[in-house]
């Protein structure tokens, strides 16, 4: 008896320990009647890079969710790992929203956390309703007042902003999305400015003349010369402007797609990263700025022919926001509203269909306020497209190229079809003229001496090839077999761009930009496709960047920088330009309206 009364003991004491032991990660056979299985539980899911999380529920709560890998864009992906894991915690749902301009990060670690639950035994379908958020809107109006409101914190509102403040302004700013950096900061990123320092380090010759006909005739003679005069004439002391709040460039300076020249400057910090920290860093130590999230703007407020503010909505009501001095107008384009593109486009085909590079929350916004004030609007139809589209999101994360001297573009029959140095609507319009308006992008290992290489997205080359985004090969025959092209017409592509190197062009294309042949395996090759990437035409300025009426006068107490202006660019914008501008534009127009009293 006693013997057994022991192992029942020693039996249950074993049991228990086996329990306990089954709970740590990934245990499967515990069941119970809770919503889940308690314990803690991995998962993964693919989103720019691989991201693992442990997720510990209880058994009716998820209690914790830890990203334990991942290798998402610092500032942008990674703010979906921040937010989504705590939504699903408070909401406890799936059914949580994507954070905007993240898509991919949103959904890969949606798909991570997903599997984890799965694991502890969850009712995936049920987590995945869309939770009941339980914000109630008090119904209450708030009212706000200040020197100047500017509309968008991405680079044009946040520079604004800044500059307001430096000239004696208090600021408050109105954001839309639940974070900063709208497009700013998930852009290339490159900032064209002639530079007397880095341009005649490399033995580059450049002038603001130069830069002035290049944007001038790039935009077919369409934008307003004072304008263009005013962007590149204050190009470089806009960038030392940023350098002197600890924005930092790397020393060489490079030819960007689209760019015609070397001069566009590229930050140290990855995308648009580097911009919106500079900015917020000073907003953060310095009191007089308020940045608001959450909060759209819905109306300019005039009264006796002056804009005094802004109305707002926000999660917790209506928000007026009166400006003693002025309101700045910094919300962007309108790539992302198809309704929008398909009202003014009329010069490509139908771009219904086209994916974007922009963040969801580019959609026109504030020109659509700014008309209803009796703003002017020009060059509406004038909408670029790049040729460097991701053919899954649109966007241009995953592209190979790292300088525009050293990749060609081939269609699927493995041919170039165009001077991969032109403008971007000349490339654009030649792709959309190739077999499913389709392109591969040649390079060799020069661009990536060793795998982990980046690109400017922040992607490695190897992990590009492993998740199937880039394709890598010894001979130039396995590449062309891999990405299913003729191989002997990619062989004769190369070899005849390889003879234009030589003799410095112009090829059969007219291309001129060439630094080093392909030639030096492995080779790689990306597929690219087109896909609307910026907004030429928008609310029209004066060189103060005060807003026009339809009848050029100034509407007092209005400015406007950045995308949603018009008129700068033209039919085309260059590479590298749109950074020079939303900097420049915004500075003034923060000035402007400081001084506005
Ligand atoms: P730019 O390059 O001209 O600065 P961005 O796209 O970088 O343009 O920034 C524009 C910002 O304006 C984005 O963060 C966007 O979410 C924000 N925005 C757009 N519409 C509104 C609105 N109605 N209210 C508040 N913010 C808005």
């Amino acid at each position: 008896m006693r013997k057994s009364k022991w192992l029942i003991f020693l039996l249950t004491i074993a049991m228990i320990f086996s329990l306990i032991g089954c709970q740590p990660k990934d245990s499967e056979d515990v069941t119970g009647d809770g919503l889940f299985n308690p314990g803690t539980y991995t998962g993964e899911g693919q989103g720019l890079s691989k991201i693992k999380v442990e997720v510990t529920v209880t058994e009716d709560k998820i209690t914790d969710i830890k990203v334990v890998e991942h290798n998402e864009t610092p500032g942008v992906g990674d703010v979906a790992l921040e937010q989504i894991p705590a939504e699903i915690i408070e909401y406890q749902s799936l059914g949580v929203d994507i954070v905007a301009g993240a898509t991919m990060s949103s959904n890969g670690i949606i798909e991570a956390i997903t599997q984890a639950l799965e694991k502890a035994g969850a009712d995936i379908a049920a987590l995945k309703k869309v939770p009941a958020k339980t914000v109630t809107k008090t119904g209450e109006t708030i009212e706000k007042e200040t020197d100047v409101v500017v509309i968008g914190a991405g680079g044009a509102g946040l520079a604004a902003a800044v500059s307001a403040h430096q000239n004696g302004a208090e600021v408050i700013v109105l954001e839309k999305m639940p974070k900063v950096g709208g497009n700013t900061i998930i852009s290339g990123a490159a900032y064209n400015a002639v530079d007397p320092k880095r341009q005649q380090l490399q033995g580059i010759e450049d002038s603001v003349d130069k830069h002035f006909q290049q944007t001038y005739e790039g935009g077919d003679k369409l934008g307003k010369p004072e304008l263009i005069r005013i962007l590149v004439e204050n190009a470089y002391p806009a960038l030392e402007w940023l350098e002197s709040m600890g924005m930092e460039f790397t020393d060489e300076v490079f030819t960007v797609l689209g760019g015609l020249w070397p001069r566009a400057h590229k930050p140290v910090e990855p995308l648009g990263t580097g911009y919106i920290k500079t900015y917020m860093n000073y907003i953060d130590n310095n009191s007089g700025i308020e940045v608001l999230l959450n909060t759209r703007a819905t109306e300019l407020i005039k009264e006796n022919d002056r804009v005094v503010g802004v109305k707002a909505e926000t999660p917790e009501g209506n928000l007026i926001v009166r400006a003693r001095n002025g309101v700045v107008l910094a919300t962007g384009g309108f790539s992302a509203n198809v309704e929008m593109r398909e009202e003014y486009n009329k010069i490509w085909p139908s771009l219904k269909n086209l994916k974007t590079t922009n963040h969801p929350g580019a959609t026109g916004d504030g020109i659509a306020m700014a008309k209803a004030v009796g703003a002017n609007l020009i060059d509406m139809e004038q909408i670029q497209l790049l040729p460097m589209g991701d053919p899954e999101t649109g966007s241009l994360s995953g592209n190979i190229e790292q300088a525009v001297e050293n990749r060609i573009f081939v269609n699927k029959q493995g041919k170039r079809f165009v001077d991969e140095g032109a403008r971007r609507d000349v490339m654009t319009q030649a792709l959309f003229e190739q077999e499913d308006a389709f392109m591969w992008v040649i390079l060799d290992s020069k661009n990536y001496p060793t795998g982990d290489v980046k690109n400017n997205f922040n992607e490695t080359i190897d992990e590009l090839v492993a998740a199937g985004r880039a394709y890598k090969a010894d001979t130039l025959e396995d590449l062309a077999k891999q990405i299913g092209v003729d191989p002997d017409n990619l062989v004769e592509a190369v070899n005849k761009f390889n003879e234009a190197v030589e003799t410095g062009g112009p090829d059969e294309f007219g291309r001129t930009l060439f630094q080093w042949k392909i030639d030096t395996p492995p080779f790689y090759a990306g597929a690219r496709v087109p896909t609307v990437h910026h907004t030429m035409g928008g609310v029209e300025i004066n060189e103060k960047a005060q807003v026009l009426d339809v009848n050029g006068n100034v509407i007092p107490g209005l400015y406007a920088a950045g995308e949603v202006t018009g008129g700068i660019h033209g039919s085309n914008r260059l590479g590298g330009n749109a950074l020079a501008d939303i900097t420049v534009f915004g500075r003034i127009a923060g000035e402007n309206a400081a001084k506005n009293k």
